[in-house]
């Protein structure tokens, strides 16, 4: 059976100060066994003392370079977030794609680093509102990962975390319905298994996102090819992060 893993991505919210009040408030709340894993994706300023504040949840930076170092002004290496024990990181976001040119080459770049680097990548892909409605997310999602996974062997494929997340859904209050966000993982899943093989596609996990909230997460989480939450807004004040979790 796959676990199941729901992540706040905090983007860019909270101050460190802020950052470290809610996980002094929420950590000693959440409620994971070895089956549900809880996390929080926040800013770099705030990793840090947060990596250090929380015991119950996993801390991801919410982007990365992939170089290990170099003349890259404003830019975080791999190395910089190890060093804070940070585990997992997000890569290709909408929002970076979309305004910071992140590009499916330099998401398959990151991915390949961080796995280098033994890191778990929260790889994100989703199609935009003109792409869902002329019926071509299919194909879009399909180019991301295939791209994405380049070069990637099956026993790394494994590790990696896939959040499918249509751009028309996040932050919109437009939520996909169960029935389309399953139906585009379930294609996901089947990309997977046409790169790799069955083991692959059946252990991989994959999350969905875009205007998640504790009422709609169990419906979510019930369908059978979604394996956790990539949640933005709802992820942001303790009471609604603890519902999502404890849901
Ligand atoms: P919302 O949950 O605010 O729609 O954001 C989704 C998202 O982009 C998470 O990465």
């Amino acid at each position: 059976m796959r676990k199941t893993i729901i992540v706040g991505n905090w983007k860019m919210f909270k101050t460190n100060t802020e950052a470290l009040a809610f996980i002094n408030e929420v950590d000693g709340k959440v409620k994971t066994n070895e089956n549900t894993l809880a996390g929080l994706a926040v800013p770099f300023t705030a990793l840090s003392d947060v990596k250090k504040a929380s015991k119950n949840l996993i801390i991801a930076a919410e982007n990365c370079h992939f170089k290990e170092n170099g003349a890259y002004t404003g830019e975080i290496s791999i190395p910089m977030l190890q060093d804070l024990k940070v585990t997992h990181v997000v890569i290709g976001h909408s929002e970076r794609r979309e305004m910071f040119n992140e590009t499916n080459e330099t998401v398959n770049l990151k991915a390949k680093a961080l796995l280098a680097a033994n890191m778990t990548p929260i790889l994100c892909c989703g199609e935009t509102l003109e792409t869902y409605e002329a019926g071509k997310t299919n194909e879009w999602v399909k180019e991301q990962i295939t791209a994405g996974f380049a070069g990637i062997s099956a026993d790394d494929a494994k590790k990696v975390v896939i959040a499918y997340e249509p751009i028309w859904a996040i932050g919109t209050g437009k939520v996909a319905t169960p029935e389309i966000a399953q139906e585009v993982c379930k294609t996901v899943r089947e990309v997977i298994k046409g790169l790799y093989n069955d083991s692959v596609a059946n252990e991989i996990l994959i999350q969905y996102g875009g205007s998640v909230k504790p009422e709609n997460i169990k419906d979510i989480l019930a369908q059978a090819d979604i394996d956790g939450a990539l949640v933005g807004g709802a992820s942001l004040e303790p009471k609604s992060y603890l519902d999502l979790i404890n849901a």
